[in-house]
């Protein structure tokens, strides 16, 4: 079995720092089950490919087993499986540890990678694999290979080749494959204890808690055995200091306080509802709603005819609800009204149908490497009429006064972007999806760093 990991990163024989292998050998290494060689087919500057070639040994595997047929004729030795996992922290444990001694600004950068794995199995077909991969932000190109050449009409086997391709950590995508290679695989190699479940929670950290999948994942990992996983889904599910809706309770209020001197929330709501009413959007879906700001003033608007808040803070939907309640509104102006917990980096049919999307001070709480499946997710999948995206432009911080030199508005806030930053992605993100881009800066101007939030109106290209 191979796994490939290619990057364009420049330059892109970093790649051979990250995981810690020299580009220019060849490197092999023993283990229990049979022989890991590592080795770059490619390592230029613009393109870099790293390989893991797995030579399962037969004769290693059925040494300790009573030998029926299953123990010689078996897949094994040909697909990715929980001996792939094995391979990979033994022989990228470094990377997968995210750690790199010569170059550690790189762990964590996201870079342009795809993994190829030939071959997975999947009994619960390509579907299945999707499920996994994709909510994760990967592209995903599969193929499948029939039973038997000879015989097409006994139809496809369960085995892919897997393509993934995804900008994000080099550790993130070990982490990924680690766990996720034995989900796809029946046979764990080993008995499965306690201790897998730390396996799975420090290589899950950061994304497992948040895949629709946790469950199915969690199982399969712990070979459905009950009481493990049990004890790894409480701790998965348990509420912690980054829960999103403890950080967003003091959001409104901490970044009110820097902001509050020009009262630039208020500026800010007023554009973006201008910028809908010049459009005509009246089917309005708000993503990331917070505790309702624009909700409360959408709904008050007989313009509006249907208004749904969406955000993946089950606390912040309740304030919502709390405060839009004190309104007392009419009932025509109530039932145009849904809330939606979710999370932007899912696809999510609840978001289709929409003249616009408004993604009001939102982006900059996502990780970056988790944009792009924010991108398809809202442009690709959702697909609205006109996408309203405002962000803070980070050159105006140094007009807040009580804002220490170098700190960003929020300490949720992942990242703030310079104008020229911001528009390039939204120019790169009109074109990938066919959307064109006009932008607008809300609040006082200054000549130098330009105004406090930038704002982007995209339109769907017909
Ligand atoms: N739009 C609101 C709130 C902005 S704060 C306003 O202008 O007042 C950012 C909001 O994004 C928070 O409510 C947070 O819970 C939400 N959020 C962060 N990550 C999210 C995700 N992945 N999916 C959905 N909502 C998310």
């Amino acid at each position: 079995m191979l796994l490939t990991i290619s990057t364009t990163h420049q330059p892109a024989t970093d790649l051979g720092y990250l995981l810690h292998k020299h580009p220019n050998r060849c490197q092999s290494f023993s283990l229990p089950f049979g022989e890991a060689h590592v080795f770059y087919p490619e390592a230029s500057n613009e393109q870099c490919t790293a390989a893991l070639l797995l030579d399962i040994n037969p004769v290693k595997l059925v040494r300790k087993r009573t030998l029926t047929l299953d123990a010689y004729v078996n897949d094994r030795p040909y697909v990715a499986s929980s001996f792939f996992s094995v391979a990979i922290s033994q022989v990228f444990g470094t990377a997968l540890g995210g750690r790199c001694k010569d170059k550690p600004e790189l762990v964590e950068t996201a870079i342009p990678l795809i993994a190829k794995i030939s071959v997975l199995s999947s009994r619960k077909g390509e579907d299945f694999l999707r499920e996994l991969f994709e909510p994760l932000g990967y592209q995903v190109s599969l193929q499948n290979y029939p039973l038997d050449e000879t015989f097409p009409e006994w139809g496809e086997s369960k085995y892919f080749t897997v393509e993934l391709e995804n900008t994000l950590p080099l550790s993130l995508l070990l982490s990924h494959l680690y766990v996720l290679i034995p989900v796809l695989d029946n046979n764990k190699h080993y008995w499965v204890n306690e201790e897998e479940i730390d396996k799975l929670l420090r290589h899950g950290e950061g994304w497992l808690k948040e895949h629709p999948l946790k469950e199915e994942i969690t199982k399969r990992y712990l070979k459905r055995q009950y009481r493990l996983t049990r004890a790894a889904l409480a701790q998965l599910t348990e509420p912690n200091e980054t829960d999103p809706d403890s950080a967003q309770e003091n959001h409104d209020k901490e970044e009110a306080a820097v902001e509050k001197p020009l009262s630039l929330n208020q500026q800010r709501l007023n554009c973006v509802v201008a910028a809908l009413k010049q459009h005509n959007a009246r089917k309005i879906v708000d993503l990331g709603c917070g505790q309702g700001n624009l909700l409360k003033i959408l709904l008050k608007d007989n313009y509006f005819e249907k208004i749904t808040g969406v955000d993946v803070s089950y606390r912040s939907l309740e304030i919502t609800k709390e405060r839009l309640d004190r309104l007392h509104l009419p009932r025509h102006q109530w039932e145009k009204l849904q809330l939606i917990q979710g999370s932007l980096t899912y696809k999510d049919n609840r978001i289709s149908g929409y003249d616009a999307a408004a993604v009001v001070e939102v982006i900059e709480h996502l990780d970056l490497y988790r944009l792009n499946a924010f991108e398809r997710v809202l442009f690709e999948f959702a697909r609205p009429q006109k996408v309203i995206v405002t962000t803070p432009n980070i050159e105006y911080n140094v007009n807040f006064e009580n804002l220490p030199a170098g700190k960003l508005r929020h300490k949720d806030h992942r990242f703030e972007w310079t104008r020229e930053e911001f528009q390039n992605w939204a120019k790169q993100v009109g074109e990938n999806f066919s959307y064109s881009v006009e932008f607008q800066n809300i609040g006082d101007e200054d000549l130098e760093v330009g105004s406090p939030t930038q704002m982007a109106v995209f339109s769907v290209n017909s």
